[in-house]
């Protein structure tokens, strides 16, 4: 079996983080196709498109995608349709991907980062799983218009079960593999969209009986992510919702170079990708953190191509690295070992 990854470096310290992820992923020697590609502002430049064709095709054919950043002041003045991030919509958008999952893992080396108290947050291990193409976000009708002499702002929340189902599966599933709990959500005693999110929550429960599932209203999962947040395992959730309970479970951790993401279609074809920019105000100094970028790369090996050994060995080596003391800038306190980017990609490279 052919397995093809795309390559996407993009942008700023894309390239930079990317060519670390990727020798990850040639010493482990499993046999996989890479081919690279442009996009964002370095395919603007090239081509004018943030998104061409050539990229558009291979991505098409690549069974998973692993991308590094997009954007830059340079391209910050352009038409909005050659500004870097309407590449990584049009990618989202043309490859249907609509779960996205988000791992905060807090590693215990680096739990002063947090703002949190270490009691709190050591040992933290979430994964926020985001509804990615429904809800408020893309509901018509929407708009701003003059009602009854002044001005009127609307927008439309809407789910339908079928998209409700799907991506409870995508979490149901994705809890089997790990602490085997799911926290759905929702805000059911005011809007009826959710009530409808909780009774297919409630239909699919019955599928998974080795996966815990409850509920909690949105309100509620904002406060108790920042009291007691290790309580959640799975956490799953609407678009909006998702949107800032995935930026708040981040934040617990303190390091934004360490925090990989996921965004899957409905046969586990993925696109990976730190979580964090392309960071220019240190791109071309080789001092970035590629943790993220290779941490998403053991992303791609669990959810697209289902080996959570290989992904286990890439997890094992970033901690194995952070406990020996390599630190990139964005980590380092004193007394630990500052290294550069390919310095960090060496460390890996040697613990694995
Ligand atoms: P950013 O995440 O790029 O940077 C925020 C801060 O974090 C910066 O100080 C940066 O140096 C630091 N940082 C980020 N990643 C790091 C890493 N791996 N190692 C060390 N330090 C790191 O966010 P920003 O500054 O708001 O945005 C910069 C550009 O990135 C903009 O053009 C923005 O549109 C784009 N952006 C792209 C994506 C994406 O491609 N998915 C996401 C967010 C922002």
């Amino acid at each position: 079996m052919s397995k093809k990854i795309c390559i996407l470096p993009g942008d700023g310290i894309g390239p930079e983080i990317t060519a670390e992820a990727v020798r990850v992923l040639q010493a482990l020697e499993l046999g996989f196709e890479m081919e690279s590609a442009l996009l964002g502002g370095a395919a603007v430049d090239a081509t004018g498109d943030p998104y061409p064709e050539a990229t558009r095709k291979l991505a098409q054919e690549a069974d998973a995608v692993l991308l590094g950043a997009v954007g830059g002041p340079k391209w910050d003045n352009f038409p909005r349709e050659q500004r870097p991030e309407r590449g990584l919509l049009g990618i989202r958008k043309h490859l249907n991907l609509f779960a996205n999952l988000r791992p905060a893992v807090l590693y215990p080396e680096l739990a002063n980062a947090s703002t949190l108290k270490p009691e709190v947050v050591s040992g933290l291990d979430i994964l926020i799983v985001r509804e990615l193409t429904g809800d408020i976000y893309f509901g018509q009708p929407r708009g701003i218009e003059v009602r009854n002499g002044e001005r009127f702002g609307f927008n439309t929340m809407h789910y339908t079960e079928s998209e409700i189902r799907r991506i409870g599966r995508v979490a149901f599933g994705a809890a089997r593999k790990r602490s085997k709990k799911v926290c759905s959500v929702d805000k059911m005693n005011v809007l009826e969209t959710t009530q409808l999110w909780r009774d297919v929550m409630n239909e699919l429960a019955p599928e998974y009986p080795e996966v815990e599932l409850s509920h909690m209203l949105v309100d509620n999962a904002a406060m108790q992510l920042v009291r007691a947040p290790r309580q959640f395992d799975v956490v799953v959730t609407g678009n909006m919702f998702g949107d800032i309970l995935s930026d708040e479970a981040s934040m617990l951790t303190g390091s934004i170079g360490m925090l990989p993401s996921a965004s899957l279609d409905a046969h586990n074809k993925g696109l990976y990708e730190p979580s964090h920019g392309s960071a220019p105000d240190i791109a071309g100094q080789g001092v970035a953190n590629p943790l993220a970028t290779i941490l998403s790369a053991a992303m791609l090996l669990r959810y697209t191509f289902s080996l959570e050994e290989a992904a286990r060995r890439i997890e094992d080596a970033v901690r194995k690295v952070l406990a020996q003391g390599y630190r990139t800038g964005d980590i380092y306190h004193a007394g630990d070992k500052k290294v550069g980017t390919r310095e960090m990609g060496d460390a890996v490279l040697a613990a694995l």
